[in-house]
Order: C-alpha cells, then sequence, then structure tokens
C-alpha cells in the first residue's frame, strides 16, 4: 500500500539524512505484523497504561479489540516518577500481553526502558516504545538500531522536533528503519492540562520526514473528558494512528486511570473518528477485515 501522501509542500529544512522527507518523498509504511502505518488506513492503538493484572489486561483488551483497536498497548516496565509509585510487573506483565494477543488477536506494543531489555521485550511484543523520558537515551536508540523489530519512539517532553528528528535517525542510522513518531504533548506554561498537545507537529513533522506519525492524547491532555475531542483534531491534522490509554476500571487504574477512558467512551470515540477520517480522506484501521 502507498504510504498517505502529503499534501503540504516539503518545507526545505536541513534535516538529518536518514529521516529526511527529502531522502524519501512518498512517505514510508511501517508494517506491525500485517497492519500498515503510514498509509491511507489510521491506526488506533488502545489499552491500558499498565499491565496490572490478569484480569484487568484481558477484560480491558477484550474491550478495546471489540471497539475498533488493532493494536493492544500497555506497559510491564513503567518509568514512574516516584520510585514508589507501580513499577510495572515485568516478565509477568509481558506474559499476560502474549496471552492477550492470543485472546484477541491484537499485535502488542510495550515500552523498553533499558538496553537490557531490548532482547526480552522482542520477544514478547510486536513493537517497542520508546518512551518520552528516554528519548535521547542514546546507547537505547542504537540498540533500538540494532533490533528489527518496529520501534514507537514518542517525542520528548521538551525536546524540539529537531531534537526529535536527530533521535529517530539514530534508530535509523543503527539499521532499523521501522520507526514511527509519536506526538504526546510538550511542557509548556500551562498547566491546567498535564502536557500542552503540539498539534503543530503533526504537518510539521509530516513535511519534514517520510516515517509514520501518530498522536497520544491521553498523555497529551492527561485529562480523561479532553482526550476525544484531541483524538479527532489529531486525525484531522493528518495523523496516521492514535495511542489511546483505555482502562475497564479507571477508577481503579494503578497508573493514568483520570486519562483513561472508559470501554464505552473508546467505543464512541472510534464511531466518531470514523466520521473524521472519511472527512479529510482516509479511513479507520479495520482488524476486522
Ligand atoms: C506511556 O505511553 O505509557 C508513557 C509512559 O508515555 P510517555 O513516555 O509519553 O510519558
Ligand atoms: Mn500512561
Amino acid at each position: 500500500m502507498d504510504a498517505f501522501s502529503c499534501t503540504l509542500p516539503v518545507a526545505s529544512f536541513n534535516d538529518p539524512e536518514l529521516v529526511s522527507r527529502k531522502s524519501k518523498p512518498e512517505g514510508t509504511v511501517v508494517r506491525v505484523n500485517e497492519i500498515p502505518i503510514g498509509g491511507r488506513e489510521v491506526v488506533i492503538m488502545a489499552g491500558p497504561c499498565a499491565v496490572e493484572s490478569e484480569e484487568q489486561l484481558s477484560e480491558t483488551a477484550r474491550h478495546v479489540s471489540a471497539g475498533g483497536a488493532a493494536i493492544l498497548r500497555g506497559g510491564a516496565f513503567k518509568p514512574r516518577t516516584s520510585p514508589y509509585s507501580f513499577q510495572g510487573l515485568g516478565i509477568d506483565g509481558l506474559e499476560m500481553l502474549a496471552r492477550a494477543k492470543k485472546e484477541t488477536g491484537l499485535p502488542v506494543v510495550s515500552e523498553v526502558m533499558d538496553t537490557r531489555q531490548v532482547e526480552v521485550l522482542s520477544g514478547y511484543a510486536d513493537m517497542l516504545q520508546i518512551g518520552s523520558r528516554n528519548m535521547q537515551n542514546f546507547p537505547l536508540l542504537k540498540e533500538a538500531g540494532d533490533c528489527n523489530k518496529p520501534i514507537l519512539l514518542k517525542r520528548g517532553m521538551m525536546a524540539t522536533l529537531d531534537e526529535y528528528l536527530a533521535a529517530a535517525e539514530y534508530i535509523l542510522a543503527h539499521g532499523n528503519p521501522h520507526v514511527i513518531l509519536c506526538e504526546r504533548g510538550i511542557r509548556t506554561f500551562e498547566t491546567s492540562t498535564r502536557y500542552t498537545l503540539d498539534l503543530n507537529a503533526i504537518p510539521m513533522l509530516k513535511q519534514r520526514t517520510h516515517l509514520p506519525v501518530i498522536v497520544d492524547p491521553s498523555h497529551g491532555t492527561g485529562i480523561r473528558t479532553l482526550v476525544p475531542t484531541m483524538a479527532k483534531a489529531a486525525v484531522a491534522a493528518g495523523a496516521d494512528g492514535l495511542l489511546i490509554e483505555v482502562h475497564y476500571r479507571p477508577e481503579e487504574a494503578l497508573c493514568d486511570g483520570s486519562q483513561s477512558l472508559f470501554p464505552e467512551e473508546f467505543g464512541i470515540l472510534v464511531a466518531d473518528l470514523r466520521k473524521v477520517a472519511q472527512a479529510v480522506g482516509r479511513s479507520i484501521y479495520n482488524s476486522k477485515n
């Protein structure tokens, strides 16, 4: 499938060679198993912030699958601000993700925080996530470049787009071309939302790089009631996919419950997203096809 064409003129930035759109004007489609990201179809990834238990994950996975997600998210190794917060279930969490994948058929994306975790994560996840706090963890970027899994590289919360593209270049320069970018909100003077979702970044990145660009409206806002609106805005602005936190019981979540959608809200959002996608000449990827 062709990459969804960039409708804006390619701006003349001096971007690193491998990520620059100049080196590949037609755009890149990254495949997570069979699912193409960066094509005409918008791909929805959803699931809990963290894997917490067998029941929490399998129930949530069942709901997001029924609601229209194509890929299941869930962190087993969690980067938490406080050392006393829930740190994730580690390998046990990865085992639960493997079982949820088997039950639903959804491929899995999960975060890798350390070079020593790349190999083990590669045995369980279909795509490795490098989180905002590790966007400039250069040894980790190099290790991700050495592995053959697709990499979901989130934007550093205080990173410029120049720094972000340079981080992505590390992975490509080390031999892995399968990189997806994810705008997840940046720090600004505004304190009423957790971060400020930088919608500008979507068309700007699409002009500057051939890599697919997805958006995380959950961390970008930090507030459940804002997530659907910003998810729709992201698709309208040209995002190739969305990463959305959903929990079967958000009020009981061990991590990021206040920004996690209830399963019913997620289903309604996906139905709305189909209309927005259609309005901008795209459609939502449907794994049931
Ligand atoms: C996450 O997706 O769970 C996460 C920790 O996100 P970020 O790295 O963007 O904060
Ligand atoms: Mn989270």
